[in-house]
């Protein structure tokens, strides 16, 4: 069942990259006379993680590009990923243990071995167990296999108090769609004719074989792409209409369109009827959501609203309202992303060629098709029930985060539960390349919190902010530098990825895996971890599938090579079955009618849970959409292609190409406040007061601000990005949205004049 690939191995240079002299010097002749390899592997340099390959010469990693392995990615990597290796010599890395010899954030370290620092993790932690149970430790990491490994370490040490960056980032989405499909559904860009867009910034926000999909898509003239953003964005510049929306209004556009179908009767009614619950119910919600009503809301006018709802309803279904990702979340976030996932709904598209649709799993077409063909992975990371409620009181019966997944938190709950020492004490943190202190909200009170714990732990690349308030820094080997377990991607097709080191450390560095079994075994729990090795753990996890695993070794990924099935669309179903013999259409249809994992085993459109734990959030509704909070301006942030959040500032070649981010500005607004382009000023709220700089664009609504994310950080010990621009989360409200617990990114401000 694995693919193969034509090899097509070229070399791609992109305008960064010719500017980048450190690669190029990798080229040069004299160095190509040694070994001269290629590993396959994974990137991290974003959580999108694509496939890449890494040129190795004489044990010097020297160039990355995409792994045409994979055949959405060829050879194709964005800035951040070919900066891999940017950082993987940078100087400024962490190079071995540090211990707080100063006051908590002053700054003053001493070096220590591995075995000192790791003891006093330990001991400290067995300390804080004895004296205030183990719950008192709290446990974050940015999500993926980190996250899973600390979650295991979490439960294994007797704490519950885990999370990931969910809630500062795609809570609302994976909430919605629980709530209303009881599983993720994804996006078939690659058929759709028509994409409405609401600020799903693909060429900023990057995951590459999306991006592409997504580039290739508004590259056709025969599509058709709306965006919909306060802001002229890269994927605006690409569109055929953009509307600088109000921001935090996609609600009201979303509402009016689903008004206008259901008032015209135009939805797709034979699905709705057989497969969704909730209509009456949606219908009485939306009566007085006019297209004339969502015009103050969101400065579209009704006529156009009316023409859009129409040439949208006419190409579904190959049309998807896109509910992906953008950075700056509302108040009104999980019922925005419902309202987006109805419309789909109601056009019909789900698993239809162009639209939307379900992961089809291993377990799934294994018992399709009634033969284990696709590899079942077991997790390597046991993670037992721990018992005990957590500080925020997430997925706890009764509470304001009830339908928050437990394993992920709400990351805005922290710093209040440690002030106030609510629930219970807490009085420990142990943080994996997570940095709070930039990417959530009100980093000052975070800090003063932070200030008060006993113990903090950070595993990190860099001194980040964060870091800088530890007692001991552990530096984490860079993903070059490490093995990791095989991850199962999810989507039309199965397909795996493995994770090879390209070479060993180049400093006294260690993974996470090293760190927890050394921590587990001097906290009495190595029997949660019994692999030795990387080797021994990947067997464990491919149940001893030797050729999965050497497949991976060598090609750092594989699929599946099956007809891609979208279990509505009759010609994929027929396509598949001639594939199969013994899989007939009705059985292909007949997954799709399984019982949903919703708690109707429909598709709700109305969630009476919802409902009753949150009165008027059952179904789509007019609520939250004030982000101003009575502030002449909103300001909003976002992803840039050139930095992963706060993660990537201090990579050189990253940092050549953008060190600061200046404030967005609209020439009218700086005009009403005697700006000009490159002043400074201030932007002010209840929460805190930042500098900024001007940077004048008619590409943004003269209402609102802008500012890239990740800037205005402090880290003496990263001197080239401390206090360059400013950070947006300094003047975000600990707020976060009803129902998903996400941080709330819109906030309102004012300008001051420096
Ligand atoms: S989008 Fe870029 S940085 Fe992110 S995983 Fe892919 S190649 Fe790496």
């Amino acid at each position: 069942m694995i693919e193969s690939y034509a090899r097509r191995r070229f070399l791609q240079f992109s305008t960064a990259a010719l500017s980048m002299q450190g690669s190029l010097r990798a080229w040069e002749p004299s160095i190509l006379k040694g070994e001269d390899k290629w590993v396959r592997s994974v990137c991290e340099m974003c959580s999108s993680r694509c496939a890449i390959e890494v040129r190795v010469v004489d044990q010097k990693p020297v160039w990355l590009q995409g792994n045409a392995f994979d055949a959405r990615m060829h050879s194709s990597i964005c800035a951040r990923g070919l900066s891999g290796v940017s950082q993987l010599y940078d100087q400024d890395r962490l190079r071995t243990p540090l211990m707080r010899v100063g006051r908590r954030g002053e700054n003053r370290w001493r070096e220590a071995s591995w075995d000192e620092a790791l003891a006093f993790v330990a001991s400290s932690m067995q300390r804080l167990k004895q004296n205030y149970g183990a719950q008192s430790m709290l446990f974050s990491s940015k999500t993926g296999e980190s996250f899973d490994l600390l979650s295991s370490f979490a439960a294994n040490y007797g704490s519950p108090n885990t999370f990931s960056h969910w809630s500062s980032c795609p809570i609302a989405i994976e909430s919605a769609l629980e709530q209303t499909f009881g599983e993720r559904a994804y996006r078939d860009f690659e058929h759709a004719d028509y994409i409405v867009n609401f600020g799903h910034n693909l060429f900023e926000g990057l995951d590459i074989p999306l991006s592409k999909a997504m580039a290739r898509f508004a590259a056709n003239p025969s599509k058709k792409l709306i965006v919909l953003d306060p802001r002229f964005s890269i994927m605006a510049g690409k569109a055929d209409e953009w509307y600088p929306i109000k921001a935090g209004q996609d609600l009201a556009f979303v509402l009016s369109l689903l008004h206008v179908w259901l008032r015209d009767a135009k939805y797709d009614h034979a699905f709705v009827r057989r497969y969704c619950i909730g209509l009456d119910a949606l219908k009485a919600s939306l009566k007085e959501t006019t297209p004339q009503w969502q015009e103050r809301y969101t400065g579209i006018d009704a006529k156009t609203i009316e023409r859009l709802a129409d040439e949208i309803y006419r190409a579904a279904p190959r049309c998807i309202l896109d509910w992906g990702h953008k950075a700056t979340t509302s108040p009104a976030e999980f019922q925005r992303t419902r309202a987006i996932l109805i419309a789909n709904v109601l056009m019909g598209n789900v698993e239809k060629k162009g639209g939307i649709y379900f992961a089809k799993t291993p377990e799934m077409l294994n018992a399709l098709i009634q033969e284990p063909l696709f590899p079942l992975l077991q997790s390597p990371y046991p993670t037992p029930e721990v018992g005990i409620a957590r500080i925020d009181g997430a997925g706890e019966e009764r509470s304001a985060y009830r339908f928050v997944p437990k394993k992920h938190g709400v990351l805005n709950a922290i710093a209040d539960a440690i002030l106030t020492q609510q629930p219970y004490a807490i009085k420990g943190w142990f943080l994996t390349r997570h940095n709070p202190l930039v990417t959530v909200a009100d980093p000052q009170k975070m800090r003063t919190a932070m200030a008060s714990l006993d113990l903090i732990v950070v595993n990190d690349i860099y001194m980040s902010d964060t870091a800088m308030m530890a007692d001991v820094v552990l530096p984490e080997s860079t993903y070059l530098e490490r093995d990791e377990s095989i991850h199962l991607h999810h989507g039309l097709v199965p397909s795996y990825t493995m994770r090879n080191r390209a070479l060993t450390p180049l400093h006294r560095t260690r993974s996470l895996h090293e760190i927890v079994r050394s921590l587990a075994d001097a906290l009495g729990f190595s029997h949660a971890y019994p692999w030795k090795t990387m080797q021994e753990l990947r067997a464990y996890q491919a149940k001893g599938n030797s050729a999965l695993l050497e497949s991976l070794v060598k090609r750092g990924y594989v699929q599946a090579t099956i007809p891609h099935l979208f279990l509505r669309e009759e010609a994929s179903a027929r396509a598949f079955c001639e594939r199969y013999a013994h899989v007939e259409p009705r059985h292909v249809l007949e997954m799709f009618e399984r019982r949903r994992k919703t708690p109707s085993g429909k598709i709700e459109l109305f969630c009476a849970h919802i409902e009753k734990a949150f009165e008027g959030y059952g179904v789509p509704c007019a609520v939250d959409m004030d982000v101003q909070q009575n502030y002449p301006y909103t300001l909003i942030s976002g992803k840039s292609a050139i930095h992963t959040n706060g993660h990537t500032q201090n990579v050189p070649y990253l940092h050549a190409l953008m060190s600061d981010n200046p404030l967005w500005m609209h020439p009218s607004t700086a005009k009403a406040h005697g700006l000009r382009q490159n002043d400074t000023c201030y932007i002010e709220n209840e929460i805190g007061k930042e500098k900024v700089k001007v940077f004048l664009t008619e590409g943004i609504r003269p209402d609102t601000l802008f500012l890239y994310m990740g800037f205005g950080r402090q880290t003496p010990l990263l001197p080239k990005i401390d206090r360059k621009g400013s950070s947006a989360s300094k003047l975000l409200p600990l707020k976060t949205a009803p129902v998903c617990g996400a941080m709330i990114t819109n906030t309102g401000v004012r300008i001051v004049r420096a």
